[in-house]
Order: C-alpha cells, then structure tokens, then sequence
C-alpha cells in the first residue's frame, strides 16, 4: 500500500498550515506555544473561526454544511490542527449527534439542528453512561414511556455527561420496550435540557475541573418529534455512529507535539549537574517513545489510504485508539517523572518552573480518562482479539 501523500494532498497540507496560522488569534497562538488549555470561550471563538472558514465538520456532506473534502484532505486537515496545538473543538454536536441525524434524522430534524449545531449556536452533550451501564451500555434503565397524547416521559439517571451543565440539547439512549434481548427496545432522544425535570449537577475531578455531571431526568417530557427514526431502534443508530471518523482516534499530532515538549523538559531539567536529556536512561525513554508514535503514525497512515480506496475503517481503528491513548499516557508519565515533584506545581513557590509547565500535572490526571471513554482499552482488546486476531473463546 502507498502511504505517501500526493502533491496535491501536499500542497493542501501547506495550505491548510498557512491558514491555521493567520486565522488562529494571536492569544490563541501565545496560549498554543505555551501548551496551556483552553477555556470553553476560547474554544467557540475558534468554532465560529472554523464556521465561516467552512472547515468546521470536515466529515460533513457538502448537502448540509460539509466541506466537500475528501478523506485524505480530511485527515490533513484534523492534523495540522491538532499540530498547530489549536482548541479541539467540542465533539458531540459535529461528530457524534450530527452524523447521526444526517444519517437516520428526518428533514425536520435535519433542518432544526444540523444549521445550529455547524454554527455553535446550539452546544450538545452526550446522555449514554449510567452507574450501572458504562462499557455494558445496553443495560441501561432510564425509562421513557408514551403518553399516548404526542410525548415520551423520561425518568432516570445519566452520568459522566460531560459539560452538561453548559449544553442546550442533550442526545440520550432511553429504554422504551423491554425486547427479548437488552439491545432492543432503546430509543434515541434528543433532549432540550431546558426541558422542566432535567437537571445537570457538576462534579468535582482529580484534575480540579468541574468537566462532568451527573444528568438527572424527573418526569421530563420530550416531543415524539425528537425521537430520532424508530423508537425502538436506537441501539442499531448508536451503534453505526461508533464507524464515523475512526480514522481520527489515534491522536498522533497532540503527541508530536508532546514530544517536543518533553525534549525541552528534559533540556532544563538537572540531574547531577547534567541535563536529564543526557542521561541514557531518560534518552532511551525518549527514543522509544518516539519509534512507537512513528508505528502509530504509519497504522494511522495505512488506515486513512484504506479508507481513501473506499475500505471503512474496521476493527483496526481499536488499534489506534488502544496505542494513541497509552502513548499519549506515557507522554505525561515521563513530563511527570521528568519534573519530579515539581510538577505538582501549585505547591511550588512562584517561578520555580516556566508558568507553560504547570498545567502538567492536571493534564496527567485529566488523561487518566483516556483509556476509558469512548470505549475502554480493554474493550478495544476484546475487539482486536475477536475480530483481527481470531483468538479462541472470544
Ligand atoms: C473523561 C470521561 C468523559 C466521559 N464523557 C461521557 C459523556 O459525555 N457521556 C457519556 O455518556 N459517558 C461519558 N463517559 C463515560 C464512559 O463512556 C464510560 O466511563 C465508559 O464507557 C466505561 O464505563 P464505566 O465507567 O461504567 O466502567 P465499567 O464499564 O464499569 O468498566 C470498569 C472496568 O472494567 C473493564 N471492563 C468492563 N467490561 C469489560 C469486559 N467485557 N472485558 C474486559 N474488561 C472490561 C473496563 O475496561 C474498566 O477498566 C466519560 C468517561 C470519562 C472517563
């Protein structure tokens, strides 16, 4: 297979880096080369960039809003943004609620939301998790019965719902049958969380961020109109929306980047009079860090010049979200062991390490979550056992 990109698929790559930086603001900019985060403001203000660039849902048809670009461009787009160390934007509307309802939705749904989900004037949230249904998601309880008069009633619990209390709409897997197996009977609602008897309640993470909530549902009565297709089919629609985009999971370019980071770490971090970048240890770490993004890059690569000749991106892209995440993991592991307990920087006394450095640590926690959401690592090792590896009593 040829991984090598075209001179036209070049030539949009210089383009795509070109724009990025004139377009990206100059604080934007100042806060991207500081490998800071950015605030939720910040992160539509670059949506609404996007928007009127017209690359604000790459994935999306030309018909309702897309760029028209192909798969490749695609890819070379995601990257040089995630390279630029640009805001990611926010994925529930463009990426996960959008396709769907531009697959399964009908016109008046498509023509309700698609409009203000590319223009970031409706903000989505994600209602699947509950206690008891994470990676088993089709035992999940939250009820929603027919009144018989035009409404679903809603009652039950989500949580790990992430920024809800800042979302308008809320997509939710809700049981509206019990089928002779649990993955049928689930309806797919979309939920306005103004909606009396929806309430959001934030809560506190190790990486100090109120980033989710537990969603409650009290009697909330939801439109019929916004259940999307058939009331009872929502398991097969959730399930197609898992095949949208699979070639963007592995994260290669925030890791490049990450790279780069550690390397001047390592420069300003002594070790006995010696920066620990010349130590054979911390080299060696380094080093392997970077073959193994090198092999993710060309799995990556592989996968999009498959998806390029019109092959859908199967069970391998379990391979790219299970390295993409660990390595991603082991960025953070080696900055942490790198700055020692400096990184732990709000015990530190003012400029004992660059103000870009502090963020380290809250980001290490923060990514702890990585190998769990959007389908745990060991659920993508059940994939990659069942379906590429063909292994005995999976
Ligand atoms: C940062 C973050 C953001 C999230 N945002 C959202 C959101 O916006 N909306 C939403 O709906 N959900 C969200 N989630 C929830 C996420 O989808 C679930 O955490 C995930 O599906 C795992 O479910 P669980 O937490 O219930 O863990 P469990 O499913 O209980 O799993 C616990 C452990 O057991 C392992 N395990 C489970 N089943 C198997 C198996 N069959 N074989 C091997 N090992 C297994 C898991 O890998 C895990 O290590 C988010 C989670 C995180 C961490």
């Amino acid at each position: 297979m040829d991984l090598s990109f075209t001179p036209a698929q070049i030539a949009f790559r210089s383009q795509v880096r070109e724009w990025i930086q004139s377009a990206l603001p100059p604080d934007m900019k100042a806060k991207a080369a500081a490998d800071a985060s950015f605030h939720r403001e910040e992160t539509m203000r670059w949506h609404k960039i996007l928007y009127e660039k017209g690359w604000v849902a790459p994935h999306w048809p030309k018909e309702v809003g897309g760029p028209g670009l192909d798969v490749t461009e695609r890819f070379i787009l995601s990257e040089e943004l995630e390279l630029a160390g640009a805001p990611t934007l926010s994925p529930f509307g463009l990426g996960m609620v959008g396709p769907l309802i531009i697959q399964f939705g009908n016109k008046a749904q498509k023509e309700r939301f698609l409009p203000k989900i590319l223009s970031g004037e409706e903000v989505w949230c994600q209602g699947y998790s509950e206690p008891n249904a994470g990676s088993d998601l089709a035992s999940l309880k939250l009820r929603a019965e027919s009144d018989g008069k035009g409404h679903y009633v809603l009652n039950g619990q989500k949580t790990w719902t992430t920024y809800a209390q800042f979302a308008d709409w809320i997509f939710v897997l809700a049981r509206t049958e019990q089928g002779p197996k649990k993955q049928n009977g689930i309806g797919f609602f979309l939920v306005d969380m103004k909606t009396p008897g929806v309430l959001a309640k934030p809560f506190l993470t190790t990486g100090n961020t109120l980033a989710f909530c537990e969603t409650w549902f009290e009697n909330a009565r939801v439109p019929a109109e916004n259940v999307v297709g058939e009331p009872t089919m929502g398991w097969t629609y959730a399930k197609a929306l898992l095949g949208h985009e699979r070639t963007l999971v592995a994260g290669v370019g925030r890791s490049t980047r990450q790279i780069v980071r550690i390397k001047r770490i390592a420069q300003s971090t002594m070790i006995d009079g010696r920066p620990a970048f010349e130590h054979p240890g911390y080299r060696a770490r380094i080093a392997r860090l970077e073959m193994d993004l090198e092999a993710l890059r060309m799995a990556n690569y592989r996968t999009v010049a498959g998806a390029q000749l019109g092959k859908a991106p199967g069970p391998e892209s379990s391979i790219l979200k299970l390295r993409g995440t660990e390595i991603q993991q082991e960025c953070y592991e080696l900055m942490m062991d790198l700055m020692g307990t400096h990184a732990l920087s709000w015990f530190n006394e003012p400029g004992t390490i660059p103000a870009r450095e502090e963020a380290v640590a809250s980001d290490h926690n923060y990514l702890r979550a990585a190998t769990i959401y959007a389908g745990s690592n060991e659920i993508q090792k059940n994939i990659i056992a069942k379906m590429i590896l063909d292994l005995p009593g999976t």
